[in-house]
């Protein structure tokens, strides 16, 4: 299954992403940045499944989105208040990280 965007839209402190297969998908800012999948957060789970993340310093900018730009087709890479731009978000880990949220 391939997954595209339609359109992402900010909407106060949470980005909503509506898919090309219909679906919608809203995130807030806070879960999206604790999700961060650099390796420096962290966010990417060991072969048994497991997520260790080390001690992240957050400030008060961290939960601010300056901006997102498309990636390669399948993800996105968002901007940060504080300067954090390295975490690429794969449209299926969108997905899945939505769904884990609203459990
Ligand atoms: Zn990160």
């Amino acid at each position: 299954m391939s997954l595209d965007l339609e359109r992402v839209e900010l909407i106060g402190q949470e980005l909503a992403i509506h898919w090309k297969d219909g679906e919608e998908t809203f995130l807030s800012l806070e879960t999206l940045r604790r999700a961060c999948p650099c390796a420096a957060c962290g966010g990417e789970a060991d072969a048994f499944g497991r997520v260790h993340r080390p001690p992240v310093q957050y400030l008060p900018g961290s939960f601010r989105l300056e901006g997102f730009v498309p990636v390669g087709g399948y993800a996105l890479q968002f901007r940060w208040g504080d300067g954090h731009s390295t975490g690429i978000y794969s449209f299926a880990y969108l997905r899945r990280l939505a769904s884990s949220a609203n459990e």
